[in-house]
């Protein structure tokens, strides 16, 4: 028996969404072509679309599809010669070139003074934007997206969030948040992997595509349309309900709580700050985080160390050290993130093997 806690990583495909899928498998064609084939795969790519932007309230105009949440972190900030950007962004904003750093508290909430100070002191503002992931992947901390949107747009400043992790868990409302592009991922809320979107209003006529070509999605990003993945993404996003994962909330605390009573020195990063109902990162005095998953895994628990989303490695959390914890802290958290799969019981299961862990490795 495995349990899955890492759906921050990737969200499980939802049943209906593969039954929608294997419904249209026999489908083919290029939504291109002019043709009745053509045309039934193009008018799927828009109904896919309309599904999105009902998600997030948006326009579905101004969805374009990308291979997913890099491609479009990317396609973003390309062309952008100043990108000033959270210190604890996704690797995709942060090997950027030209970036400039706001720092975080310990808290987990990025500096809105040094950031207000950085548009305030800037006489070169043309070629500038500013770009802060809406909640954070490791610790699931969310930042004050409009009050960020307020200060771009005070100093006339593109403003760019990554809402890959917020979508489909709190309220993500496009049009309200005052953003100018937003990113956001298809195997995150329960679609298939492959699919991902850059949504955008105003800056749709500047943005500089990374794929040339045949001219797909308003020229932005050329391509035969990966229509399957898409299709999915759509029926995702039309499945998705927050309240659902609002539940997950309790659940959440329930294991917050049980691995706190369980005396065993845990502690939970940042655990007073606004977080997304899944997530939570925790601390086990005397484990590296990668000691830890490993012997977790061999428990049939999937979890993952703060870093290893996006490597595969298990290098000390950057996040945790942008928040100003210690080393030994940020290289022993790791992150559990929770879906509408996961139960009671496992939090249970999971006390007794971080017991048994810790035994092991004679820590208690
Ligand atoms: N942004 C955030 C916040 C993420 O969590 C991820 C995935 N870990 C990405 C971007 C990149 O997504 P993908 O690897 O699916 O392109």
């Amino acid at each position: 028996m495995r349990y899955y806690l890492d759906y921050n990583a990737s969200a499980p495909m939802d049943e209906q969404v593969k039954n929608y899928i294997k419904e249209m498998i026999d489908w083919h064609g290029n939504p291109s072509s002019i043709h009745t084939k053509g045309r039934k795969l193009k008018n799927l790519l828009e109904i896919s679309r309309q599904k999105i932007a009902a998600l997030v309230n948006c326009s579905s105009k101004d969805i374009i599809f990308t291979s997913g949440a890099t491609e479009a972190n990317n396609l973003a900030l390309n062309g952008y010669k100043k990108k000033i950007i959270s210190a604890i962004e996704h690797e995709s904003i942060k090997k950027q070139k030209h970036t400039i750093l706001i720092n975080v508290n310990k808290e987990g909430y990025i500096d809105l003074d040094m950031l207000e100070n950085m548009l305030k002191n800037d006489n070169k503002k043309k070629g500038m934007i500013v770009s802060v992931m809406f909640a954070n992947n490791e610790t699931g901390i969310i930042q004050p997206v409009e009050k960020i949107a307020k200060i771009a747009k005070k100093y006339s400043v593109p403003f760019h969030t990554d809402a890959v992790q917020a979508v489909g868990r709190i309220n993500v409302n496009f049009l309200q948040l005052g953003v100018d592009m937003m990113t956001i991922s298809s195997h995150k809320i329960g679609g298939p992997s492959g699919a991902g979107a850059l949504i955008t209003a105003s800056k749709k006529k500047i943005l500089k595509p990374i794929l040339v070509g045949g001219d797909q999605e308003d020229s932005l990003r050329s391509g035969t349309e990966p229509i399957l993945a898409i299709a999915g993404f759509g029926q995702a996003a039309k499945l998705s309900k927050i309240n659902k994962i609002e539940k997950l909330k309790n659940l959440r605390i329930a294991f917050e709580k049980k691995l706190k009573k369980a005396n065993l020195g845990i502690q939970i990063i940042a655990e007073n700050s606004n977080r997304l109902p899944n997530t939570f990162m925790m601390y086990t005095p005397g484990i590296k985080a990668e000691d830890l998953l490993i012997a977790l895994d061999l428990e049939g628990f999937d979890v993952s160390t703060g870093a290893a989303c996006s490597s595969g490695k298990a290098e000390p959390s950057n996040v945790l050290k942008r928040m100003g914890y210690s080393k030994l802290i940020a290289a022993g958290v790791i992150r559990i993130s929770l879906g509408l799969y996961n139960s009671m019981r496992e939090a249970d299961m999971l006390v007794n093997a971080l017991k048994r862990i810790l035994k092991r490795f004679g820590k208690i």
